[in-house]
């Protein structure tokens, strides 16, 4: 990855921050670019990487990696929709709410449809899916929650999937039912889920791959789908597994799928965008409280949405640069970070060691590539930010608009009738 200084001092110079553009996001290209490369060396060569959009959406972001040889999974039909927008040849189609119209769309377009549950397979029947149609379910291989509740979905009260424990009968029933099932999808959680339960989840979806086709007799389970789920390292001297770890542990407990008996799908999302991308606001104001400086900068809780409602669970390392883009030299003291929303909850750290701000200054939050602003917050209608590429050619830096941001008429727009 870039350093972060050096793209600062070219973005000011480039007129990228000025005193009307208070704050935007930087996307390294580069470093999206080597970690989908990491992801296919780990894998199979013939394995299907569909890159969960929810992660990221922007387009210009989906077409490079779908231009580096990704799929893309979607979590809703206009994410199908983003998917074939970024030119996707394969497409993995896996909300948990499709209704009739989205899968006989989908079905119609050769995605590749994973159901959620057994009522899906049966509004599938219905609609007749034509012999080539690809189409796995979703299962809950029900091996507990990871150290975040909201994204651990392999427990028993999870709402995705079916339960390997309590419907496994059910299961196998629907296989001999259906002849046009032939996948089984399994994603336990997301940031974490250590690899050891995200391997155990996949292990128990192999077995059950293996005990059906044991039953079917000559028909074949022809698609496994894993789903995605590795995290990454967000405070500074945690670890994090790494994909090449991850899938070595998967190599040592479900050698089968790495051999030719099935295809392989992946889903992940975070642990290819996270590191990748920054968000830089200057410091609006400063105010001085008894606990310390609080720096009001521009976004808070409707970029880092997680970070402001569950700050337990979720962190992000920040680091402040003086107005030039150098990494402050000014004293540490106790710093509070505050957002720009009308609720007094929006406040991204609360009284941690930082160097002291200044109006002017540059504040960072680090690792903001996944599940930000796709999850961005409509609240007190302040702007979607601009998102700024930047790749190195030769020795320079290069910028390109990602996403322009909004404008005042887009926001006034989007509250119209
Ligand atoms: C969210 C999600 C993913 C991606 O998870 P990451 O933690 O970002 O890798 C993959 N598959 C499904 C079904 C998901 O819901």
């Amino acid at each position: 990855m870039t350093k972060i200084d050096e793209i600062l001092q070219c973005a000011i110079e480039a007129g990228i921050l000025d005193s009307e553009n208070r704050w935007a996001v930087f996307f390294d290209l580069d470093a999206l670019h080597s970690r989908f490369h990491r992801l296919q060396r780990a894998f199979p060569a013939d394995a299907c990487h569909a890159v969960a959009i929810k992660a990221n959406p922007l387009v210009a972001i989906l077409e490079q990696l779908v231009d580096d040889g990704a799929a893309l999974e979607a979590a809703s039909s206009a994410e199908v929709q983003l998917a074939r927008r970024a030119g996707a040849d394969e497409i993995v189609f896996d909300s948990p709410a499709k209704t009739d119209a989205e899968l006989a769309r989908a079905l119609d377009m050769g995605v590749y449809v994973n159901a959620d549950n057994l009522d899906e397979l049966q509004r599938i029947d219905r609609l007749n899916p034509p012999a080539d149609a690809r189409i796995g379910i979703r299962i809950n291989p029900v091996v507990g929650s990871g150290d975040i509740e909201a994204t651990s979905v392999a427990t028993e009260a999870s709402k995705f999937g079916v339960s390997l424990v309590h419907k496994q009968r059910a299961l196998l029933d629907a296989f001999e039912d259906y002849s046009w099932l032939r996948g089984l999808h399994v994603h336990t959680g997301s940031q974490g889920c250590g690899v050891d339960l995200l391997v155990e989840g996949v292990r128990r979806c192999v077995a059950f791959a293996e005990k059906l086709e044991r039953r079917l007799g000559d028909r074949r389970i022809d698609t496994i789908d894993i789903g995605g789920g590795l995290g990454v390292a967000y405070r500074p001297h945690a670890a994090a597994p790494t994909i090449e770890e991850y899938a070595d542990a998967l190599r040592d407990t479900s050698p089968q799928l790495f051999g030719r008996r099935w295809s392989l799908i992946t889903e992940f999302g975070r642990w290819l965008h996270a590191p990748c991308a920054f968000a830089v606001s200057r410091v609006e104001y400063v105010k001085d409280r008894p606990r310390g400086p609080t720096a009001v900068i521009h976004f808070g809780a409707d970029l880092l949405l997680r970070r402001a409602y569950r700050p337990r669970d979720w962190y992000h390392r920040l680091s402040i640069h003086d107005p030039s883009g150098e990494p402050s030299q000014r004293d540490e003291t106790h710093v509070t970070i505050a957002g720009p929303l009308c609720f007094s909850g929006d406040v991204i750290a609360d009284s941690i060691r930082l160097a002291r701000p200044a109006t002017g200054d540059l504040v960072v939050a680090h690792d903001v590539g996944a599940y930000t602003w796709s999850m961005w917050s409509r609240y007190c209608s302040r702007h979607f930010p601009r998102v700024v590429g930047v790749s190195r050619c030769e020795q320079t830096l290069q910028f390109e608009t990602l996403h322009s941001g909004e404008t005042d008429a887009d926001l006034v727009a989007f509250w119209e009738p």
